[in-house]
């Protein structure tokens, strides 16, 4: 899947601000000859081209409509997925009930005849389902879960309309055919790698966090975890925030870290002690003179501090005036808290399941 963001913050739906609990996913297709993005989502990033007529959906409109997404065609042909409004926000898509359980989003139609564009186009509908049941815990074969406009129409959940079947239809493809599919890609396991696992706490044996290859165990028992570092000098065991807890002595007044490609003191403090204004202290216990690091180099970091480094679980707020994907932060996103679900080497996921589920630079987030 190749998911974009662009939030329509100019569409009175956006505006209007009601959040729903996702309880499932209406599929919908645009009923108009027009496979390209740029139709329905601008302004222009660089990659949709720009809409000449300017009558994509991201401003004021005399139509009340606006959806979670598009599928479509990027101005140099490419297939992509735009998020469009936050997946818990109240659509105006269904024309009825549906508005207030399903997230939502649109299959920019063509002629309905170029079977490549559809298979593409399904494809990557389904990824985005796969994608959206693991952010909402829903189980795609469920009575109701994802539908699509016509399904909706046909419970009393939404208007009268017949997409996308007429569609689906002409490639021998259906909803029912559209959930076993999604359901397929979910038990195989080819989902985003990225997206966190709904399992429970796994206490990791590695030579350092940062070097995940060294891995050799991940153990729901600290016991075990613990004969296995026992077992392999040289391997500790770590928490889920990458914190070594096993033997004692990494513990001690200081732990080691190897710099990474990409990797500057800031963020290594932002990472290790929580607040990349820190760095002096790590230059200080390694003696360093100036702040030129290179990878492959080993820092000692002040132990005493790593209590307070970021945790999942942490409450922050967003610094950043861009995602981790680039994209720009609203102005709303700043203003609330959020969760920390996840932490990678420069980078945080907030809000997952429930809230904005997106990449931070971890030195654009701020403890609270
Ligand atoms: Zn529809």
């Amino acid at each position: 899947m190749n998911l974009n963001k662009l939030i329509f913050t100019e569409n009175a739906c956006y505006k209007a601000g009601r959040k729903i609990k996702v309880k499932g996913i209406m599929v919908h297709s645009t009923g108009a000859n027009n496979p390209y993005l740029k139709r329905y989502v601008g302004p222009d990033d660089g990659k949709l081209g720009k809409n000449r007529y300017n009558n994509h959906w991201n401003q004021p409109m005399d139509r009340q409509v606006c959806v979670h997404g598009f599928i479509g065609k990027l101005q140099d042909g490419t297939i992509a997925t735009y998020q469009t409004l936050p997946w818990d926000h109240r659509g105006w898509h269904a024309g009825g009930a549906a508005n207030n359980t399903h997230t939502s989003f649109e299959i920019c139609e063509d002629g309905l005849s170029d079977r490549s564009y559809f298979d593409k186009v399904y494809k990557e509908a389904t990824e985005l389902c796969a994608y959206l049941c693991e952010l909402y815990h829903l189980n795609p074969l469920a009575d109701g879960v994802i539908i699509g406009h016509y399904e909706g129409h046909q419970r009393g959940i939404a208007s009268n309309h017949g997409d996308p079947r007429h569609w689906f239809s002409k490639f021998e493809k259906s909803m029912d055919t559209f959930r076993q599919d999604v359901k397929r890609l979910m038990g195989g396991g080819v989902l985003d790698p990225k997206l966190p696992k709904s399992e429970g706490i796994l206490y990791r044996v590695r030579k350092s966090w940062q070097d995940k290859k060294s891995q050799i165990g991940a153990y729901k028992v600290l016991a075990n975890a613990k004969r296995k570092a026992d077992e392999n000098s040289g391997y500790f065991v770590f928490d889920e925030s990458g914190n070594a807890i096993y033997p004692e002595k990494a513990a001690a007044e200081h732990s080691t870290y190897t710099i990474v490609s990409g990797d500057s003191l800031w963020r290594i403090a932002a990472r290790l002690l929580g607040d990349g204004r820190r760095y002096p202290e790590i230059k200080k216990l390694n003696g360093l003179t100036s702040d030129i690091i290179h990878a492959g180099q080993k820092l000692k970091i002040p132990k005493a501090a790593v209590s307070s480094a970021l945790k999942v679980g942490d409450m922050v707020k967003v610094t950043a005036s861009r995602y981790a994907t680039g994209e720009t932060v609203p102005e709303w996103v700043k203003e609330r808290t959020h969760k920390v679900s996840q932490i990678e080497k420069d980078k945080v996921l907030l809000g997952w399941p429930d809230g904005i589920a997106s990449w931070l630079p971890i030195d654009g987030v701020k403890k609270i």
